[in-house]
């Protein structure tokens, strides 16, 4: 039987709920336990895939496919824990079963109603996979107060009187304003908070105060007694430079051992969060060398847009002992601009997106890279792009283009409508559904020539990368302009047909995937491909 932590927002949005779930969970594996990452969001849509990433950040994609919330990349990224569908749930997946029950007649007689059907949805939800680990740590999306939320706070009030509240803990993260004028850090929003939780029947075990300065402890004291919350139990979640600072910052202000203390439970092992994490500070606040890379792309405005690719770049600069300095170039401000900027980076990375829009500015950022051969990433639209900017520039073929942006041209990037994956046959329709229907998740790709570049950074002949796309390399029909645009596809699907990986074998490094390997990118195993750009970016 496992303890579960529910992790709550208070007071605002955006005060960083999945990097304390995530560093909660880091702090207990430090000492050994074995632990579950979940999120449970409020909002109606069955999952992200189909939000807009300038609305809610980058959709993250799991091993298995599923389109997840961007908290799920911190998740692993922080505990090296691989999350599955399993793990995520929304209002929409709820209503979605229960309402599929309810035609199926599983429910003959009664009326459905949040208490007890949806709120035992969410129950039988969190319990799932309890007897295989120590710990469930389970986040709850939004803000307490918020509409949608009420029948999650709900289903933990029950869980906790179900279960008891020895096994059970909710963890609010809420925020202190400073004050400068007052020189003081109020602690009304946090009172007012707690009390919304309390009248919801949820009593929070530990405060987790987003502050921009040491919460002192006469503030603690009054947070301790406004709260009904033990005066230890108030934590101070202080701003850092980098989050990968927060896990050994909460461990120093006691986190973990309030945590352990609550539940009445001994460690398997003394945490080592010093060797670990400690051991990243060095890179963190003082790396030795220095890079600049651009990364030309649609959703710049957005930071969340970029989570996991903006990680992995930084993992990247760990691995090189590296700051990488990124330069955000929007796609659609003009080419004479983009190029003005380009001239000043040592790397060009142009990642995943969707449609038309933007794709001229990125074209001629990989014109850039190749003609001047500064090293070149490319993800996912990234390499779509890079087969046309190639089939167009070098093969001479001027309508080369994807039919994602529009009905005419030589689709060298093609709609495929059905294909073996390796494992199964795929079949999909251009007008059937949006959600959930393009290639997600982990493939295998086969990379057969041990010189080719991708080998040399892998160091291996089958990988397996995580997926999100609707269109592929048409290598079918137009291998021979391929070989014409001097492109080497130097990494493929199992069964041959699909390009993986591309190179250009003229440049020093020029590189690009299909797959989206920034979600496998943690601080600890920097992803290959990012460390061997940034390397090539630092070199040049
Ligand atoms: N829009 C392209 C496709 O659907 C690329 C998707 C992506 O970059 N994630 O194939």
């Amino acid at each position: 039987m496992s303890y579960f932590i529910f992790v709550t927002g208070g007071v605002m949005s955006s005060l960083g709920k999945g990097i304390a779930a995530s560093s909660i969970g880091t702090l207990l594996q430090s000492r050994g336990f074995s632990l579950r990452m979940k999120k449970l969001d409020p909002y109606i849509n069955v999952d992200p895939g189909t939000m807009s990433p300038y609305k809610h950040g980058e959709v993250f994609v799991m091993e298995d496919g599923c389109e997840a919330d961007l908290d799920f990349g911190h998740y692993e990224r922080f505990t090296g824990i691989r999350c599955s569908s399993k793990d995520s749930l929304t209002t929409g997946r709820i209503y979605e079963t229960v309402l599929t029950k309810e035609r199926r007649g599983d429910y003959l007689g009664s009326d459905i109603q949040v208490i007890p059907h949806i709120t035992n949805e969410i129950k039988n939800f969190i319990l799932d996979g309890r007897e295989d680990v120590d710990f469930i740590i389970c986040e709850i999306g939004g803000t307490v107060g918020d509409i949608e939320g009420l029948p999650y706070i709900e289903a933990l009030r029950q869980l906790s009187i179900e279960i008891g509240k020895s096994k059970t803990m909710c963890v609010h993260l809420t925020y202190l304003p400073y004050v400068k004028t007052a020189g003081e850090l109020k602690t009304k929003p946090t009172q007012h908070s707690v009390k919304q939780l309390q009248s919801m029947g949820v009593q929070p075990d530990i405060i987790l105060c987003r502050s921009e300065i040491e919460v002192p402890d006469e503030i603690k004291a009054k947070l301790s007694m406004f709260c009904n919350v033990k005066k230890e139990n108030v934590i101070t979640a202080l701003d850092a430079d980098s989050i990968y600072l927060i896990p050994e910052q909460h461990h120093v202000a006691g986190l973990d051992v309030q945590i352990c203390d609550h539940f009445g439970i001994e460690s398997p092992r003394k945490p080592n969060i010093s060797d670990t994490w400690g051991a990243l500070r060095g890179s963190i606040l003082s790396p030795k060398k220095m890079a600049k890379v651009a990364v030309v792309g649609k959703y710049i405005k957005l930071k969340d847009a970029y989570i996991s690719l903006t990680q992995a770049i930084i993992h990247g600069g760990f691995a090189n002992d590296a700051n990488v300095d990124i330069d955000w170039i929007d796609a659609e401000i003009g080419e004479d601009e983009i190029l003005g900027r380009l001239s000043q980076v040592s790397g060009i990375l142009i990642p995943g997106g969707f449609s038309s829009r933007g794709t001229n500015g990125k074209i001629a950022a990989i014109k850039y890279a190749r003609e001047n051969n500064i090293p070149f990433f490319g993800i996912c639209l990234g390499m779509q792009l890079a087969v046309i900017e190639s089939c167009r520039n070098v093969a001479n073929v001027k309508d080369a283009t994807s039919r994602e942006f529009g009905d005419t041209g030589e689709f060298v990037i093609d709609f495929m409508s059905n294909w073996a994956t390796g494992v199964k046959m795929e079949i999909r329709n251009e007008a059937g559904d949006k959600g959930g229907t393009m290639r997600l998740g982990s493939y295998r790709c086969i990379i057969a020539n041990q010189d080719s570049l991708a080998y040399k950074i892998y160091d291996k002949r089958e990988v397996t990368e995580r997926h999100r796309h609707r269109y592929e390399v048409n290598l079918q029909k137009y291998s021979d302009t391929f070989d014409e645009a001097e492109l080497v596809f130097s990494g493929l699907s199992v069964d041959g047909s699909l390009p993986e990986i591309l190179e250009r074998t003229d440049q020093d490094f020029f590189v690009a995937t299909q797959a989206h390997p920034e979600f496998k990118s943690t601080p600890f195993a920097p992803h290959p491909m990012f460390k061997a750009f940034i390397s090539a970016s630092i070199n040049r």
